[in-house]
């Protein structure tokens, strides 16, 4: 190996591990449902995104294996040579209904989606406004644009106003585009989508909303926007299929002009083999799941307002989420590690999230109840957290 690579790799392992930001990788035996095994424990999963439960359902299991026997397992090439499989046109057009747009366009990831789609969009003589805590494949998919990107605080409107008014009229840009996640993974807190609307009409911004944590979970289902009633309104409507879509993928809806445009400008769309038959039919099914019924919604609240309750009746921290996250703000970095392993050893899986994906000094677990979890399950979370919280001096 080079000297010169094998001394950055070494450095910058153990600069990591001292500080403690190495990521240990916990493997999962089985499936990823309410309870996941983990090097031979059951543990009770509060650590994942399939919020609806369906990334184990079995009508998606049933329907992905018939696509394979009637597609195969890949699709064979990038979307504009021969790799547009009929399942994919059937999903972009479910999508678009679900979402109640004029149409939509899938890729192969939530990550890849937002760097295609913004790198589409926006150049070198743009502007980006973007809320601080936006997710890592936005800031990726703004630096790749080569816009000027320019911070905004987290869901403070009075400074989107005063940024959007200097970008706007510094007449240095040829297009302002502000983006914002719909939910916010860390905190569960929701963008002010009907402020954000009257600012950008009034400054002409264009509007892109990242609802990888709002699709299946707000609007009774169908996102963060339509919860608002404002799909005519947001320009942009981002999401993924990996999380309460329960499969893997991304996908853009908005109007016949904007998908036509990114089939033919956004890059992994171009350059990179489409989803596989198998994930593409699986989300077809979970999407006409949602659209059919909204039962598995229904108690994914249910169960998260169960486990927020019980957790502040223990006194835990749980912030000021308004969806089914839920955090439990520990604060300090080591304890906040050290309560997640107490979980863990006890039967919890309840990953610590420390800086810096949230401030210093904001530590926290953050629980992410599902619809697939029953009362007894979330009851004995509850009993293992107040133990732990006990021991460690979290609660009195
Ligand atoms: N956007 C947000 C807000 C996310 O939380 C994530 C996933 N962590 C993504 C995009 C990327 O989605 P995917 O995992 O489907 O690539």
């Amino acid at each position: 190996m080079s000297k010169i690579l094998n001394d950055f790799l070494t450095s910058q392992l153990n600069g990591l591990k001292e500080q403690g930001l190495y990521n240990e990788i916990n493997v999962v035996t089985g499936p990823n449902g309410p309870k996941i095994n983990i090097e031979g424990n059951d543990l009770i999963n509060l650590s994942s995104n399939n919020y609806l439960g369906l990334a184990t359902h079995e009508k998606l299991k049933e329907v992905a294996k018939q696509a394979i026997d009637s597609h195969g397992v890949g699709s064979g090439a990038v979307r504009t040579i021969n790799g547009t499989l009929d399942l994919h046109v059937e999903l972009e057009n479910k999508l678009a209904e679900f979402k109640g747009t004029e149409a939509a366009v899938a890729f192969q990831s939530g990550f890849n989606c937002n760097m295609a789609a913004i790198q589409a969009i926006m150049n070198k003589e743009d502007a980006i406004l973007s809320d601080e805590l936006n997710h890592a494949s936005i800031i990726d998919g703004c630096r790749l644009s080569r816009a000027k990107i320019i911070r905004v605080k987290h869901s403070d409107m009075d400074d989107l106003r005063m940024k959007a008014k200097e970008a706007v009229e510094s007449g240095n840009y040829n297009k302002v585009m502000y983006i914002t996640d719909g939910v916010f993974s860390m905190d569960g807190d929701v963008a002010l989508l009907p402020e954000i609307v009257e600012i950008a009409k009034e400054f002409d911004l264009i509007t892109y909303v990242d609802d990888a944590h709002g699709s299946g979970v707000m609007g009774k289902g169908a996102g963060t926007v339509k919860h608002f009633g404002l799909e005519k309104e947001i320009d942009i409507q981002m999401g993924t299929l990996s999380k309460a879509i329960g499969v893997v993928g991304g996908y853009v809806a908005g109007t016949q002009e904007l998908i036509d445009y990114l089939t033919v400008a956004a890059r992994p769309f171009l350059f990179s083999t489409s989803l596989t038959p198998a994930d593409t039919r699986a989300i077809i099914e979970a999407v006409q799941t949602l659209m059919d019924s909204t039962e598995l919604h229904d108690k994914l609240w249910e169960n998260g307002d169960y486990l927020k309750k019980g957790l502040k009746e223990l006194g835990f921290n749980i912030g000021n989420s308004e969806t089914p996250i839920t955090p439990c703000i520990i604060g300090e970095e080591k304890l906040t590690q050290e309560f997640s392993k107490r979980l863990m050893e006890e039967g919890v899986y309840a990953k610590s999230i420390v800086f810096p994906t949230v401030p210093r000094g904001t530590g926290r677990v953050r629980n992410m109840p599902t619809a697939a979890h029953t009362k007894e399950m979330l009851d004995e979370a509850l009993k293992i957290y107040e133990k732990v919280g006990k021991e460690l001096g979290v609660i009195s």
